[in-house]
């Protein structure tokens, strides 16, 4: 069946997934199952060599939670991937095959908070280290690549402030430097971008939003271009060369699935930081219907931004869907179908206004989630950004004066009533 013939609602639909070929089932069983049985002795060698494909213990790979990842590495444009525990999992392991000890990245310096901290502290743990700069200044980004370096990661629309990243420029970089690009697509979707399309070898998610979409979920997913030629250079031993941790095999013979059976027969077999198969199924069903949401979450987010952009209370609205944004242009070349729908919004009443207004919002909820159907918000300098100073803060996108809103899929009237009201409350 080639898939590639299908558009992007069919493959939300359908990919990954065939009916259950023991009971015909339609809908993707959850195989709520740790291992699984050999044929026989020879069928158990032959899987463990990765001479044939196939389920051995859960922990390593499960037909729902493949399913899954097939449908997003479909949707994507991307030869495999990867299910995992968390986005931040996602992360670890998209490093993992390519970083060593002594190693380190090239890291935009707008990327979720949680992600700054991971890089900054948790990831020296492991003898890597992150260098930050600032995307937009491409020759910093060049000049802060080193012998060391093994990746330049950057978001596609970056949490909290509405960045987006030009991430053609970013790719010829990288290329350039014979690295990989990895893209956290988290906040777009594959819906709104591809990075594939723009030269990204590596294509990270927090499944826990707009996948799933309803925040019933945590898990996380990579999926890999294939077309990385990670022999070209010695930069990639656990790929390129005989990988002691896996009786010698070399991946990179595998050819285009080197980094998924890496990440797999590698990654996930020893650092464990596996998806569970009903948290899979969840976000299976998030997916069938996430070009339906993401239609309705741009066009409720751009009419927000809109309104809110005309409100005297308001100082400043940081949404790459309005022509006030630095980031319109680039917006329409990375993400035509719409700049997403999470966006920050500055009161002139400071900090105190900002707290005054999350608290009497009536349908928003004040939570640390974003891409959920409802419409959620939270004061990044008081929560998710807290653990970094001001300055981090500020260049984040997250200063003390600035909420952050993700607009669910509501009808638009309510959404814009309970801000009015918010506002109001703020600014009395
Ligand atoms: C939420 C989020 C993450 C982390 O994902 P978890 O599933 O919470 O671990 C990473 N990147 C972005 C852009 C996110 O929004």
């Amino acid at each position: 069946m080639s898939e590639q013939t299908y558009g992007f609602d069919t493959l939300a639909v359908h990919a990954g997934a065939e009916p259950d070929p023991a009971t015909g089932a339609r809908q993707v069983p959850i195989y709520q199952t740790t291992a699984y049985v050999f044929r026989d002795a020879d069928h158990a060698a032959r899987l463990f060599n990765l001479e044939e494909l196939g389920f051995i213990y859960s922990r390593l790979t499960n037909p729902t939670v493949a399913a899954l990842a097939n449908r997003v590495a479909a949707l994507e444009g991307a030869a495999g991937g990867i299910a995992c525990s968390s986005g931040h999992a996602a992360q670890i392991m998209a490093l993992f095959p390519l970083m060593g000890p002594g190693c380190n990245i090239v890291a935009s310096s707008r990327l979720y908070g949680g992600t700054i901290t991971q890089f900054s502290h948790t990831i020296r743990r492991f003898g890597w280290s992150a260098t930050f700069v600032d995307t937009d200044d491409l020759d910093a980004v060049e000049a802060a690549i080193d012998d060391n370096t093994r990746a330049i990661f950057c978001e596609t629309i970056a949490n909290p402030g509405g960045y987006v990243s030009d991430l053609d420029a970013l790719a010829r970089i990288a290329e350039r430097a014979g690295v990989p690009l990895i893209v956290d697509n988290t906040t777009a979707t594959p819906w709104l971008c591809r990075p594939i399309d723009h030269g990204a070898t590596l294509v990270v998610h927090s499944a826990t939003k707009y996948l799933t979409g309803n925040g019933t979920v945590t898990g996380g997913i990579v999926v890999d271009s294939g077309r990385f030629d990670w022999a070209a250079s010695d930069k990639f031993p656990s790929l390129s060369q005989p990988e002691p941790a896996y009786h010698g095999l070399t991946f990179a013979t595998l050819g285009e699935m080197a980094f998924t059976f890496h990440a797999t027969a590698v990654g996930l077999r020893d650092l464990g930081m596996t998806m569970n198969p009903q948290g899979a199924h969840y976000t299976l069903m998030g997916i069938e219907t996430l070009g339906l949401r993401m239609e309705r979450h741009v066009a409720n987010a751009r009419a927000v931004a809109e309104w809110l952009e005309k409100d005297p209370r308001v100082e400043q609205v940081t949404y790459a869907g309005l022509d006030s944004s630095p980031y319109f242009e680039r917006s329409k070349a990375i993400t035509p179908k719409g700049a997403g729908a999470l966006f920050t919004l500055g009161l002139k009443g400071g900090y105190d206004a900002c707290v005054k207004l999350v608290d009497s919002l009536k349908l928003f909820s004040h939570v640390a989630n974003l891409g959920d159907t409802r419409s959620l918000v939270i004061h990044p300098a008081s929560t998710t950004h807290r653990q970094l100073d001001a300055e981090q803060q500020a260049k984040a996108g997250a200063a003390p004066n600035v909420v952050r809103l993700s607009i669910g899929i509501e009808s638009v009237d309510d959404i814009i009533a309970d801000l009015d009201q918010g506002l109001a409350a703020a600014t009395a």
